[in-house]
């Protein structure tokens, strides 16, 4: 694998380097030193997570406060963007700070770029180009019961949607997997796939668009769902859009989501493996059919399920730069 460290040395002004000792003497330290940026992978595809390693030349004090990185366009608009927490990446206990965040489906291809910053103020940078991908459009007419449940407003609707967003936008600390995942059932009939531009069509004739945030495999009632990899149950109750529904935490602000499950088989706060039995396929919810809605969510963005499957998404290795 090519991985290419960048050197992203930031040059700071005078008056800002005193603001800085003044304020955040440890802070410092990151803000005189070259940082080394690693970006995994350097060409990512619309939809699909990155990883970003970070560690500062020589030796460092152990930097508390706020890293973050931030994909930003080449107009200067922050798409997405995610904390930084802690990595052991060897025997001897070297530690990296690592972020995880999303290339967004709806971002425009082609020159990005990631800047890493500490206390809102920038520290490093590289450059990525997002490649470019075709996503399926598709209509949906929904019947009457779906057509309400999408368009009657609902207060509890509301209230479990903030639940939600509470949950998928918080960045914990525990590395519960290094990945890659599994998919959660064993079936690879698929009916709708990620990333799908959706027309939903009402009873009355109006519409609606929407982005396809995960993966529908069209299995029959009753089918397993597995979890796709280790991790904590953050939610596992019915709510009235997504039916019986599982929320697994991976890894600081990644997220798996199963949703219209006939029946769960787990409990908030329980541990899972990868292949653990979390309920079995159902239509509950806004469903038209029986289907297994699987979803990932990076610090809140909905990112390719697909790309979790296909490598792992810290890897050691690569992040120290050993597979050079
Ligand atoms: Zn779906």
């Amino acid at each position: 694998m090519m991985i290419k460290w960048v050197i992203g040395a930031y040059l700071v002004k005078k008056s800002w380097v005193l603001v800085l000792v003044q304020c955040f003497g440890a802070a410092l330290l990151y803000a005189q030193s070259p940082v080394k940026l690693v970006l995994i992978p350097e060409h990512p595809r619309l939809g699909e997570p990155v990883t970003v390693g970070m560690a500062a030349a020589g030796e460092q004090e152990d930097v508390t406060g706020l890293f973050q990185a931030v994909l930003i366009n080449t107009q200067g608009q922050r798409l997405t963007k995610a904390s930084f927490f802690n990595l052991t990446v060897d025997k001897e206990g070297t530690s990296l700070k690592v972020a995880i965040l999303a290339v967004p489906c709806t971002a425009r291809p082609g020159s990005a770029v990631i800047q890493v910053e500490h206390q809102g103020g920038p520290i490093g940078r590289i450059d990525l180009t997002i490649e470019n991908r075709t996503f399926v459009s598709e209509e949906i007419s929904l019947d009457q019961g779906n057509t309400d449940l999408r368009t009657i407003p609902d207060p509890q609707k509301t209230a479990e949607s903030s639940i939600l967003w509470g949950i998928i936008s918080r960045t914990g600390t525990e590395v519960y997997t290094l990945g890659p995942f599994t998919a959660p059932v064993s079936s690879t009939r698929r009916t709708s796939f990620f990333g799908d531009r959706r027309i939903f069509r009402y009873v009355d004739g109006s519409q609606a668009s929407s982005i396809h945030a995960g993966i529908d495999y069209g299995v029959p009632r009753g089918t397993a769902v597995r979890s796709c990899a280790e991790g904590r149950v953050v939610l596992a109750r019915s709510r009235i859009v997504t039916g019986n529904s599982v929320i697994i935490e991976h890894l600081p602000g990644v997220y798996s989501l199963y949703y219209h499950l006939d029946h769960i088989a787990v409990q908030e706060g329980t541990m899972v493996r990868t292949g653990t039995l979390l309920g079995e396929s159902g239509a509950t919810g806004l469903a038209t059919g029986p289907h297994l809605h699987w979803e990932i969510r990076v610090a809140g963005e909905n990112t390719d399920p697909d790309a979790f499957v296909s490598r792992p998404i810290l890897d050691k290795a690569a992040l120290l730069g050993n597979s050079n």
